[in-house]
C-alpha cells in the first residue's frame, strides 16, 4: 500500500466521508489498528462498539478457517447449518426471559428491521391487525434502513429523507443528566419518563400501538446513558397493561459490553425482541440477530407457518461460526467476567483525569461502554454552539494522537451536545487505559482550544 511515509492515497471507494482521505488500515494487533503508513491507533472504541476482542483474536479466526474449509454456504431457502444451529442454541440458552429463538442477519439494521416487521406479523397472525404504530424515544438511533430510520428519535438524520414508511412517535429519553428536574430524585425522574410512555400509548390508542423499542443504555446518540433505577420495570409494566411489544435495540449495548452478556439484565427485565450485532461479529464477520420470545414465535409457527422475511446471506455460515467463537470466548473462556473490573478502571481513570475539566460536564455508563459529555458551561450544562463541530474536531485531533474515540453530537435538536463514547476492547490491559486516558486528554485540549 505504497511507502510508509506517504500520504493516504484518493479513494476510489465510494466512502461515507467525502472529506480528506482517510488512512488506510492494513493490520490489526490486539488492541491496535496498523494503518499503512505504519501508525498504530489505539482503539479506545471498538470503532462503535463492535471490537469486543481486539483484532487479533486466535480462536475467532481459526474458527473462520475451519468453517470455510467445510462449507461456505448453504442458502437459507433449502438448509439451516451447523453453526447457525449452534450459535441460536447457546444465545437463547444465556438470554434472560422467554427469548427462545434466534434469526440472524447481517447486521444491526436489519435485525432491528426484521424485529419490526416480526412485531407486525405478530399481531396479524393473533387477528390484531389494528396494531400497526411504533413509539420510540428521543434522542435515539435504530439503524439507518427506511423502518430504523423512521424509529429513530433524532430527526436530524431522518427529516431530509421524509416520508418516511412508518408511523413513529417519540417519548421522553430518560436521560437523567439532561432531562432530570432539580430537586427531583432519580426514581420519580424515571417514573416520569416512563410515563411519557404510557401518556403516548392512550393519545394514539392501545389498540393501534405494536411497539416500543429502546436501547437499554443509549449508545452513539447520546453517550453510554444508562436509565435511573425503576425505569424499565416500569416501562415492562406499561408495555404488558396495554399489550405492546417491548423491543429492546441491545445492537451496541449487547454482548456483554455493559458488564452482563445483554444489558437488560441489569435492570431485572426481558424484553419481546432483543436485537444484538456489532459485538456479536465482534468485527470478524458481518452478523445481528433477533431474539424473539416463544410466545411470539408459536404464533407464527402455529398461524401462517412462515415469517415473512428474508435475506440471502442471513444465517450466513461464516459469519454464524465467527459468532460462535465469539461467544465462546465470552462465555466459556470468561472474556466477560473481566468487564466489571476493567470498566471500574476506565470510570476511575476517567474520573481521575477529567472530574475538575472545565468542559466535562458528566462522566457516565456501564462496564466498558463510558462517555464523557462536554459542555461549554458546568454550571449550565449549555453545550457547546453546534456550528463548532467539536465532534468532529475531537475526532480528528484523536486520530493525529494514535486514539480511535467515537465521538458524536452537535446538533441541538435530538442528540443534546458533544460526549465521546468509549468502548474498548473486553482484553484492553490497565496501562491502556491509561494511555487512552491521557490521548484523550490531549485531543480534547487541542478541541477545545
Ligand atoms: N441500533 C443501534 C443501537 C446502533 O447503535 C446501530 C449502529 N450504530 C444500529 C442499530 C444499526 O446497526 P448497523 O450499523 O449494524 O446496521
Amino acid at each position: 500500500m505504497g511507502r510508509p511515509d506517504a500520504p493516504p492515497p484518493r479513494s476510489a471507494v465510494f466512502g461515507r466521508s467525502m472529506g480528506p482521505p482517510l488512512p488506510v488500515a492494513v493490520g490489526g494487533d490486539g488492541c491496535y489498528l496498523i494503518d499503512a503508513r505504519g501508525r498504530r491507533y489505539l482503539d479506545g472504541s471498538g470503532g462503535a462498539a463492535v471490537s469486543c476482542l481486539g483484532h487479533s483474536d486466535e480462536k475467532v479466526r481459526a474458527a473462520i478457517h475451519a468453517q470455510l474449509d467445510r462449507l461456505a454456504f448453504a442458502h437459507t431457502g433449502f438448509f439451516t447449518s451447523r453453526p447457525a444451529e449452534e450459535l441460536a442454541e447457546k444465545l437463547v440458552a444465556a438470554a434472560p426471559g422467554d427469548l427462545g429463538h434466534a434469526y440472524f442477519l447481517s447486521g444491526g439494521s436489519e435485525a432491528v428491521e426484521a424485529a419490526l416487521k416480526l412485531a407486525r406479523q405478530y399481531f396479524l397472525e393473533i387477528g390484531e391487525p389494528a396494531r400497526h404504530r411504533i413509539i420510540a424515544r428521543r434522542q435515539s438511533y435504530h439503524g439507518n434502513t427506511l423502518g430504523a430510520l423512521a424509529a429513530g428519535g433524532n430527526a436530524w438524520p431522518r427529516e431530509k429523507y421524509a416520508p418516511l414508511l412508518t408511523e413513529c412517535s417519540h417519548v421522553d429519553p430518560c436521560f437523567a443528566y439532561r432531562e432530570q428536574a432539580s430537586g427531583e430524585t432519580a426514581e420519580d425522574y424515571g417514573r416520569r419518563a416512563a410515563d411519557t410512555l404510557e401518556a403516548e400509548i392512550l393519545r394514539l390508542g392501545p389498540e393501534s400501538v405494536m411497539a416500543f423499542i429502546a436501547e437499554p443504555v443509549v449508545g452513539a446518540t447520546a453517550g453510554a446513558v444508562p436509565p435511573v433505577p425503576g425505569y424499565f420495570a416500569r416501562i415492562r409494566e406499561i408495555c404488558d397493561r396495554y399489550g405492546v411489544l417491548l423491543i429492546l435495540d441491545e445492537v451496541m449495548c449487547g454482548m456483554g459490553r455493559t458488564g452482563t452478556l445483554f444489558a437488560c439484565e441489569q435492570d431485572g427485565i426481558a424484553p419481546d425482541i432483543v436485537t444484538i450485532a456489532k459485538g456479536l461479529g465482534a468485527g470478524y464477520a458481518p452478523i445481528g440477530a433477533m431474539l424473539a420470545s416463544r410466545r411470539i414465535h408459536s404464533a407464527i409457527a402455529e398461524g401462517s407457518g412462515a415469517f415473512q422475511h428474508g435475506h440471502t446471506y442471513h444465517a450466513h455460515p461464516l459469519s454464524a461460526a465467527a459468532a460462535h467463537a465469539v461467544l465462546s470466548r465470552l462465555l466459556d473462556d470468561r472474556l466477560l467476567d473481566a468487564v466489571p473490573r476493567l470498566g471500574t478502571q476506565l470510570a476511575d481513570a476517567l474520573d481521575a483525569r477529567f472530574a475538575d475539566h472545565p468542559n466535562v460536564g458528566d462522566i457516565r455508563g456501564r462496564g466498558l461502554f463510558r462517555a464523557v459529555e462536554l459542555v461549554a458551561d458546568r454550571e449550565t450544562r449549555a453545550p457547546f454552539d453546534p456550528a463548532r463541530k467539536l465532534h468532529a474536531r475531537i475526532k480528528a485531533a484523536a486520530m493525529e494522537e494514535g486514539l480511535i474515540c467515537y465521538p458524536a453530537g452537535g446538533t441541538v435538536d435530538g442528540a443534546r451536545g458533544d460526549h465521546v463514547l468509549l468502548a474498548p476492547p473486553f482484553i484492553i490491559t490497565e496501562a491502556q487505559i491509561g494511555e487512552l486516558t491521557e490521548k484523550l486528554a490531549r485531543a480534547l485540549d487541542a478541541a477545545i482550544a
